[in-house]
């Protein structure tokens, strides 16, 4: 991809930051089932330098779940928010998640009857949320849509968040703003400036936080509705700047 038409680069990670950072395409390249990423070697070292140099003060905020982002990682457990700020595992290593709702394994199940029409399609247990992947099966987005939208009757208070060819089912109430504003009232993360890298629209919430806190909010791609202050244009160019600071 090339670099944003209009947004400009973001200068090199400083001393003072709180640095927040959404995993698949922004740390990670997309794969075409979520287990199959590949970490970049050299990317959790860098992760481990820069977390040192900003005092603890760097956290994933991803739309996996905390499980996933320690698999993915291991044996780096960073501090994290999963789940689009339904889980949040401070500084401190405490966790805070809810749990699923009654009924939801057998929904669980449907789900998957629904998606073994479509070679490719890839549900995903998520613990309180359901992901419905598409990426490897484009015909089964509209099943995928039409599943989700009849299951949202049977879970209060749970609503629909579409991204990058998935939809997921899940509690309302975060997001990832609500995540980085929680990270921001706690040590080592108060105080300093706030800055977020992401890709998706679902990273436009966290944008929106760090850029009322006079940070730095830069998208990864060249989407044109953000409210990004800078861009970089792909993971190789985030782990580049993610690297010019470690
Ligand atoms: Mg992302």
């Amino acid at each position: 991809m090339s670099p944003h038409p209009i947004l400009p680069l973001p200068p090199a990670p400083a001393d003072d930051w709180a640095l927040f950072l959404d995993v698949d395409g922004c740390l990670l390249e997309f794969a075409d089932t979520p287990d199959a990423v590949v970490v970049p070697e050299g990317l959790p070292a860098i992760l481990e330098r820069l977390r040192e140099r900003l005092g603890g003060a760097l956290a994933l905020v991803s739309g996996r779940g905390l499980k996933s982002l320690d698999t993915i990682f291991a044996p780096l457990r960073l501090t994290a928010s999963g789940l689009h700020g339904l889980e949040r595992r401070g500084h401190d290593g405490e966790v805070r998640a809810p749990e699923p709702p009654p009924g939801f394994d057998g929904l669980l199940d449907e789900a998957r009857a629904v998606a073994a029409a479509y070679p490719g399609a890839v549900i995903e247990d998520k613990g309180v949320n359901i992901g419905l992947h598409w990426r490897r099966a484009p015909a089964a987005a509209d099943a995928l849509r039409g599943f989700a939208e009849a299951a949202l009757e049977r879970l209060p208070g749970y609503r629909l968040q579409p991204g990058d060819h998935v939809l997921e089912l899940r509690p309302g109430g975060s997001d990832k703003g609500t995540a980085i504003s929680a990270f921001l009232q706690e040590a080592p993360f108060a105080g300093r400036r706030p800055v977020f890298a992401g890709d998706d629209l679902t990273d436009e919430h966290g944008f929106v936080v760090v850029n009322a806190q006079e940070g730095m909010s830069i998208l990864v791609g060249d989407r044109a509705d953000t409210v990004a202050t800078h861009a970089l244009a792909d993971p190789r160019a985030v782990y580049a700047w993610l690297a010019s600071g470690a």
